[in-house]
């Protein structure tokens, strides 16, 4: 469905809040998921990890909130992390931005679920060095609806799927092999990567929630995406190590360097291939190639 004028300010407004909303309820699962004894619906009020008092919906409102306590509970004057507004305004953005790429459409409904899970797996794993099997494994599902109900053959070489067209598959059959096709491929180049690695130095290099985050990345961006996907977050892990170095605070454990995770920059890069994949495979492939 096309919108145009008032229509579509009103809808990108929506979509907007929307976001904001869900980047609200996204920092309470980033909270409270990796904590022991914390569950995401219990309890159902937000509380302060302070002072423990129950925060009134009017110090709830996302962004406009903590701007006006100045990052501080109005309690405890415990400051509150910068996370919070942070992944409000980037699930507000994300949001925008996915319904101005994809309209009124179920394409938007699937990749802001996608956008706001690979949000809530980069702020955890950031913090608690973990990707969580429980936002991993239903994202699967989703992903596998998403081929079925909105068909979309995003593979270079067209030719195999008319190969395929030819055979009597239809589109829907085509589009839930690419994803699953996709989807090992993605978890198979991180898993023998760390395989690999392990043989070589004889300890793991990678999380062990990285091939099942690059599987789910490649389910919902098709093939194409894994190789740019695995190089564009390497170049922006290595760059954030550099930089970190070079400011003098990267973290450390014990007598050596903390490991860095590499979900955040995963994360990163399929957001970045999310908005820009379509485009630079237009530009990189001759049209005879990607149709
Ligand atoms: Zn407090």
């Amino acid at each position: 469905m096309e919108l145009t004028g008032v229509s579509l300010i009103f809808a990108s407004i929506v979509v907007t809040v929307l976001g904001l909303v869900v980047g609200s309820f996204l920092n309470v699962v980033i909270y409270r998921l990796p904590r022991e004894g914390l569950a995401v619906t219990r309890p159902s009020r937000s509380f302060c990890p302070s002072c423990h008092n129950q925060i009134p919906w009017y110090d709830n409102i996302p962004v406009l909130s903590w701007i006006f306590l100045r990052g501080h509970c109005r309690g405890c004057r415990a400051p509150i992390s910068i996370r919070y507004p942070l992944v409000e305004l980037l699930s507000g953005l994300l949001s925008f931005f996915i319904f101005q790429a994809e309209g009124v459409s179920l394409r938007y409904v699937f990749y802001f679920y996608f956008a706001m899970c690979l949000t809530a797996i980069a702020f955890i794993d950031l913090e608690f060095m973990v990707i969580p099997d429980v936002l991993v494994r239903p994202t699967y599902l989703v992903g596998l609806i998403s081929a079925v109900a909105s068909p979309h053959i995003s593979l270079p070489g067209v030719n195999l799927w008319g190969y395929l067209q030819k055979l009597g598959w239809n589109e829907t059959l085509i589009s839930l092999a690419g994803a699953a096709l996709a989807f090992l491929a993605g978890f198979l180049s991180l898993f023998l990567l760390s395989m690999a690695y392990k043989l070589l130095k004889g300890h793991r290099g990678l999380g062990e929630g990285d091939p099942p985050l690059m599987g789910l990345i490649a389910l919902f961006l098709g093939l194409p995406s894994i190789l740019p996907v695995l190089l564009l977050s390497s170049v922006l892990g290595l760059l954030s190590v550099v930089m970190l170095v070079f400011s003098g605070r990267f973290p450390k454990s014990g007598l050596g360097l903390r490991p860095i995770p590499f979900g955040p920059f995963l994360s990163l890069a399929a957001l970045i291939w999310l908005f820009w994949g379509q485009r630079f495979l237009l530009w990189y492939l001759p049209p005879h190639v990607y149709g």
